[in-house]
């Protein structure tokens, strides 16, 4: 495959197990060092709506960070653990069925919950608009700040995987490779997939962040990486 490029950013090793939970008090903005935390605005989550057209006008314009990832990865529960708030993005009964991007605004940025790819039940068509929306969103929309790239910890990359690693690489976003469900394996196995999925990869054990909305392994630690895109975004855009 052709590797995502070195821009695939990763965080601290987050294979220890999580010390109780982080210190977040509402909403992932929360985790903002304490100089750009905007006192009283911490818990401001706003649900924007769901578009169907990739390159929906966002008002007012912000830095966008999109999760991305295969259906049924378990991109709807790490956003609402990431946003502390249970049902913001629904857990869906129906995967692989939505063809629009949810967007909800934080006092700094969107996150754009993209479409799940790769639903092997989905009818062509269906799979057909996904990926349209999915490779004009990537490759065109220029308020990107950076993607969460979500993968089961428990499966090895799959071709739809490799097909958007294709674009990450084309458009040059910074990439934060993020592996789901930790918690479905026992310690030294999430060492192990980390090394395996890290490898296949090309990238360093430590470039990939393990993460579990069970039990909130890495989600602070995600939080932080995804204030850090926002962060380059934002004095990218201030640049004259
Ligand atoms: P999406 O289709 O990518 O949005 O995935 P969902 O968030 O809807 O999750 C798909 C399934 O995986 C659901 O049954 C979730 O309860 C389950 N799931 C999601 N995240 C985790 C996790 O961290 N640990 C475990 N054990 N299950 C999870």
């Amino acid at each position: 495959m052709t590797r995502p490029d070195r821009r695939i950013v990763g965080q601290a090793d987050s294979t220890a197990q999580p010390e109780g939970p982080p210190e977040i008090t509402g909403g992932f903005i929360a985790s903002e060092p304490p100089a750009v935390r905007q006192p009283g605005r911490l818990s401001t989550v706003e649900f924007v709506g769901t578009f169907p057209d990739p390159m929906v006008t966002l008002d007012p314009p912000l830095p966008e960070v999109a999760f991305v990832g295969r259906s049924n990865v378990g991109k709807s529960s790490l956003i609402n653990a990431l946003l502390r708030r249970p049902g913001m993005a629904r857990v869906s009964a129906t995967p692989g069925k939505t063809r629009a991007l949810n967007v909800f605004r934080l006092p700094r940025f969107y996150l754009v919950d993209l479409p799940g790819y790769g639903y092997a039940k989905a009818d062509k068509t269906t799979r057909a608009a996904i990926e349209k929306i999915l490779d004009r969103y990537i490759l065109e929309r220029n308020s990107v700040a950076g993607v969460v790239w979500l993968l089961d910890i428990r499966r090895d990359p799959s071709v739809d995987d490799e097909r958007i690693a294709q674009h990450f690489s084309k458009r040059g976003h910074p990439v934060l490779a993020v592996l789901t469900k930790a918690d479905k394996l026992t310690h030294s196995g999430q060492l192990a997939r980390t090394r395996a999925i890290a490898r296949s990869l090309g990238l360093e054990h430590d470039q990939v962040q393990l993460t579990s909305s069970e039990t909130g392994l890495g989600i602070a630690e995600l939080a932080d990486s995804v204030m850090e895109l926002v962060r380059v975004k934002s004095e990218e855009e201030r640049k004259p």
